[in-house]
């Protein structure tokens, strides 16, 4: 059985749910003791105003059964709202939290995207600090519609209890909602960049830097091309801002 759902706020019409990294983990483990299929987000700012132009994103990600805040913006924001969240919760720690735990419960892992060679690399990455952890499968594909039924027979065969999808937002969450019924998942996560830091082909930003709130500044000085996706973050901001004028105003 599971307990209900954690309490979840909208951010320009995103939800996010106000949980804690164990909180999540806790989630995680009644998803796959549940059995049935969920899809986990990682919302940030630039999913939030990806959303906005985007209706089918913006259906997807308030459909996901688990919104979790990766994005220090979000953080941020929540506070202005005066909403209980504390803390970032990461794709990269929760699938390492998630590894931890699964080489106890004998729970598989699937890493499916990011550059050829790199999945696996990071699972060898995730079965070094994890002994005993089972990988059901690695494949790095595309987002591509014509390679769909092809990924999607290869997950069912495989059948894990965890699927990873590194295709970058918006596309892996949408890959992982037109799927998501025919996959016999019970967790399948969007996870970005993951399998890139857990590899070592990007560097995550120092304690003190993610600690300070600065880990986008650290991710946009290792890959400067990144400052075009970048420029959400101020103007998440500014929306944000506006959004809570309006309702102070109306209070
Ligand atoms: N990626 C991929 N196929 C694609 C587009 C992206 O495998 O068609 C991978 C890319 O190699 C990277 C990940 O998706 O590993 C996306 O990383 P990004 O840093 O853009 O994600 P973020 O962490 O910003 O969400």
């Amino acid at each position: 059985m599971t307990s209900s759902s954690p309490p979840a706020v909208r951010l320009l019409g995103v939800p996010v749910h106000l949980v804690t990294p164990e909180e999540t983990i806790r989630r995680l483990e009644e998803f796959v003791e549940d059995g049935r299929p969920h899809h986990v987000v990682t919302v940030n700012p630039e999913f939030i105003m990806a959303a906005q132009k985007n209706a089918e994103f913006y259906r997807v990600l308030n459909a996901a059964h688990l919104a979790l805040p990766d994005g220090i913006g979000v953080v941020w924001a929540c506070r202005l709202m005066g909403y209980p969240l504390t803390e970032r919760v990461t794709g990269v720690d929760t699938v390492q939290a998630v590894a931890r735990l699964a080489a106890c419960r004998s729970w598989r892992l699937f890493l499916l995207g990011a550059a050829p060679g790199i999945a696996e690399q990071a699972a060898a990455v995730l079965q070094r600090a994890n002994p005993g952890l089972q990988i059901a499968g690695t494949y790095a594909g595309s987002p591509a519609p014509a390679e769909e039924d092809h990924i999607v027979e290869m997950v069912r065969a495989a059948a894990p209890h965890f699927l990873f999808v590194a295709y970058g937002a918006p596309q892996q969450d949408l890959w992982i909602a037109r799927n998501l019924a025919r996959l016999g998942v019970p967790v399948a996560m969007g996870v970005g960049g993951t399998f890139d830091f857990l590899a070592g082909k990007a560097r995550r930003a120092p304690a003190w830097m993610q600690r300070a709130g600065l880990e986008w500044l650290y991710r946009l000085m290792q890959e400067p091309r990144r400052w075009r996706r970048m420029l959400a973050l101020p103007r998440f901001a500014l929306c944000v801002l506006w959004e809570h004028g309006l309702r102070r105003r109306r209070r």
